[in-house]
């Protein structure tokens, strides 16, 4: 259902976030998660990897802050936080 909206991970330079990502950010917090995959699956921009429990990662160069990863976690793992500032986006 989702796959009509998602992007190739990081095809394009045109999706990197430069400037204009929201004014949230996803934060993983590695604590609950169940290795579902839904988060990496409903992100549109296909900017979150991850093959085991409390191992996903986002790259936050290409992340939107749409909020859909923090919406769809069943596990209440992923929260969306303030953004911080340019240099300090990558969250591991
Ligand atoms: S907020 Fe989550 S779902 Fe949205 S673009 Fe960023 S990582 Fe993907
Ligand atoms: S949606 Fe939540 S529980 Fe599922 S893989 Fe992502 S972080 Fe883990």
């Amino acid at each position: 259902m989702f796959s009509i909206l998602a992007a190739k991970p990081k095809s394009s330079e045109r999706n990197k976030t430069g400037s204009w990502r929201s004014t949230k950010m996803p934060r993983l917090l590695k604590k609950e998660c169940i290795n579902c995959g839904l988060c990496a699956y409903i992100c549109p921009e296909g900017c979150i990897e991850g093959k085991d429990k409390n191992q996903y990662s986002v790259d936050l160069d290409y992340c939107k802050g749409c909020g859909l990863c923090a919406y769809i976690c069943p596990k209440n793992d992923v929260k969306m936080v303030e953004n911080q500032p340019q240099g300090e986006s990558k969250e591991k």
